[in-house]
């Protein structure tokens, strides 16, 4: 049997490098599914942020994270039955989502969710911070999404508002938490091909992207 990762585009890189739109429309042109792993972390975040769950309490978090239902399609999250699009993308889960990405048991459990997700549809263009390295290590093509600080915090400010010094400030501090956490750390994984999307429009990175994959 062919591995379902054959199939698999794996995008990681730091908040707000483009990511989510790079991703989205390289699924347009290749053809596969879309999956969005940042959105199931913070749908457990959610999850507990309801419950008024600690999101610290390591083991509160880890029993929370296998019975949390997630229904993920391209544009929405519904989380438990209640849906959670807007409050997932919110202050409040931005700001914890970090605590509980950094939970190996949450990770075990989302990890194994999104190697199913993936083998049930023969593939996908998956986007994360350990889909290369850890989830999906042989990916077809495995892309590492960067841009200038100030450019990623110009972007969450066109997309969410608010100012961009303090924006800057959080996309330094999330990003510093998900480079130095023990488990899957995000990193460039050997093979992946680095771009920088700074000062390029979103057609020239999808087709540098989409050329690599065919190549
Ligand atoms: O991509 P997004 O910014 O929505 O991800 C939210 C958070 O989820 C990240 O800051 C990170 O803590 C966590 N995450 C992760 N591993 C992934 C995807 C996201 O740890 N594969």
């Amino acid at each position: 049997m062919i591995p379902a990762s054959v199939n698999v585009v794996a995008i990681d890189g730091p908040a707000g490098a483009g990511k989510s739109t790079i991703a989205r429309e390289l699924s347009r042109v290749l053809k596969l599914p879309y999956l969005d792993t940042g959105a199931m972390y913070r749908g457990i975040t959610c999850a507990a942020l309801r419950l008024g769950i600690d999101v610290h309490d390591v083991d509160a978090v880890a029993k929370l994270a296998s019975t949390t239902i997630l229904e993920i399609t391209d544009d929405a999250l519904v989380v438990d039955g209640v849906d959670a699009t807007s409050d997932i993308r919110g202050d409040s889960v931005t700001r914890a989502v970090s605590a509980v990405a950094a939970n190996s048991i949450v990770r075990s459990e989302l990890r194994e969710r999104q190697r199913k997700w993936v083998a049930i549809r023969g593939g996908g263009v998956v986007e994360g911070r350990d889909i290369a390295t850890v989830v999906f290590p042989d990916a077809r093509l495995k892309v590492f999404l960067t841009a200038s600080p100030f450019v990623r915090a110009q972007r969450r400010v066109a997309q969410m508002g608010g100012d961009v010094s303090q924006i800057e400030h959080d996309i330094a501090e999330r990003d510093h938490k998900d480079s130095t956490r023990s488990d899957s750390p995000l990193r460039e994984s050997e093979n992946a091909i680095v771009v920088d999307t700074s000062n390029r429009t979103i057609d020239d990175v999808v087709n540098e992207i989409a050329i690599a994959f065919h190549g």
